[in-house]
């Protein structure tokens, strides 16, 4: 057996998976014990004995893939990660057979060279200009890398925030008083930022009723921080908000930021894909005054994980936030190409880019924009479906692929129907907290959930109800 038998053999159980799948077969997900389902995967045996070709990996991916959840089954409703589109899945193939490991150019110049590409068109869509050659940056307005997701990305952008306001910060450790400011609806990755760079608690910035930064009221609350002494590094923003997928008015945000000096960073994992869509695009209004933005391409761009962008409006923000040297890997260039390790938390570095642009090479860029379109308006569908049943209650009119909902009761009833439901494997939901309250949250991310599904979830959702749950 080779590598060719054994990739055709993986392909057809990834096939027959996702087929499966979207036929409605199967549960969405299974959650099976954790060590007899190593058993059944007969990990021990095969770590110490090899072996794993041929007919044993067909034994071993029929168990692995009965016990994987399937995100292609129309009932996958329940999480911000994309159905990949399955050109991305070969990206990530060729990308662990080739180990193009292209933080230095030299180690892989085509994984490089698309990486650039993908940024640039990233840039772009923000409505800055891209380096487009590999020469100099200092004539664009723009830069990027593509890191192992939001967290990492909404890191490296606070490291490059912090590089301006406190430069010296590596040889003498934070000023005693810098803060990070952003919304209490901010992904939880900010406040572990925040953590690992020393920073202490976040500030949070106030809102209006729907959990939205609140303009009116953020410059009195920066010139009030500003008043106790504390320096904010930069304010966090939502582009949209993880639980209820909102967006924060950006440009009123972006010119109160320019007043006060303080950098903004547009967290936009979510929702910056909308970027790709004219009918859209008004919901990112200002995003170009911003001074970082995160977009993640696993969520929205139908893009295998990981792969998420830091994108900076001044293009050697990013170098500036990493200062270590290394002289086996740094030193003048006389080669061709550009170098990305200077700019990332990585070392060694994956060719994340190649699997976003399989995504978009395989659909083209308008295709994809459609979809994210439908799903918006899916989810605004939903929502006015769900508003005609008398028991359940709305969150907010959703403004991307997120709808949040809850039954009459408390939070631990929500809770309990969840988990009902996770036991039966038809649907996968996830529930977040948001307004002071528990709600049952869908995140439509499957293009061929319909109506039909949604109906099918709430009587099954009723059913719970009537048996007591
Ligand atoms: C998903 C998300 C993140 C985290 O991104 P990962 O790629 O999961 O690390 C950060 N911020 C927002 C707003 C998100 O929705």
């Amino acid at each position: 057996m080779g590598f060719r038998e054994d990739v055709s053999i993986t392909v057809d159980a990834l096939d027959a998976f996702a087929r499966d799948a979207r036929k409605r077969e199967g549960p969405v997900l299974r959650q099976e014990r954790l060590v007899p389902l190593q058993n059944a995967l007969d990990v021990a045996h095969l770590i110490e004995h090899g072996g794993l070709e041929g007919q044993t990996l067909q034994r071993f991916l029929d168990t692995y893939l009965a016990a994987s959840t399937r995100l292609h089954h129309p009932g996958y409703m329940a999480h911000q990660v994309a159905v990949p589109l399955s050109q991305s899945a070969i990206a990530a193939l060729v990308d662990g057979f080739t180990n193009n490991a292209m933080a230095i150019y030299e180690m892989g110049p085509a994984a490089a060279a698309v990486e650039h590409a993908v940024i640039n068109w990233m840039l772009e869509k923000i409505g800055w200009r891209p380096c487009v050659s590999e020469a100099s940056d200092e004539t664009a307005d723009g830069g990027g890398v593509l890191t192992h997701g939001g967290s990492l990305a909404n890191l490296t952008a606070l490291l490059a925030a912090r590089a301006r306001v406190a430069p010296n910060a590596w040889q003498e450790g934070n000023p005693s008083h810098l803060v990070i400011v952003a919304s209490p609806s901010s992904h939880y990755s900010v406040s572990r930022a925040a953590g690992i760079m020393g920073l202490g608690p976040v500030r949070y910035a106030p809102t209006d009723s729907a959990g939205r930064l609140d303009p009116t009221r953020l410059s009195g609350f920066l010139a009030g921080l500003q008043q106790e002494g504390t320096l904010p590094l930069a304010l966090v923003a939502n582009a949209c908000g993880t639980a209820l997928g909102l967006y924060d008015p950006l440009r009123e945000i972006a010119h109160i930021c320019r007043q006060h000096h303080i950098w903004l960073h547009v967290d936009g994992a979510h929702g910056a894909s909308a970027l790709l869509s004219q009918r859209l695009r008004h919901l990112l209004d200002g995003i170009e005054l911003a001074d970082s933005v995160v977009w993640d391409a696993h969520k929205m761009l139908r893009s295998s994980t990981l792969c998420a962008a830091v994108l900076t409006r001044d293009p050697l923000a990013l170098d500036r936030a990493f200062r270590e040297e290394a002289s086996y890997l740094f030193h003048e260039k006389d080669q061709p190409g550009i170098d990305l390790i200077h700019r990332t938390v990585e070392c060694t570095k994956a060719a994340l880019g190649l699997k976003v642009f399989f995504a978009l090479a395989s659909q083209g860029e308008k295709s994809i924009a459609a979809t994210i379109e439908r799903q918006t308006a899916f989810a605004q569908e939903t929502a006015a479906y769900l508003r005609t049943e008398p028991e359940i209650e709305v969150a907010v009119e959703p403004q991307s692929n997120i709808v949040c909902f809850r039954f009459d009761g408390p939070d631990s009833l929500q809770l309990k129907l969840r988990r009902r439901l996770t036991e039966s494997g038809n649907f996968y939901i996830s529930t977040a907290e948001a307004l002071g309250r528990r709600w049952l949250r869908i995140v439509f991310m499957n293009p061929s959930t319909n109506l039909n599904d949604v109906v099918a979830l709430i009587n099954e959702l009723r059913e719970y109800l009537k048996s007591g749950v």
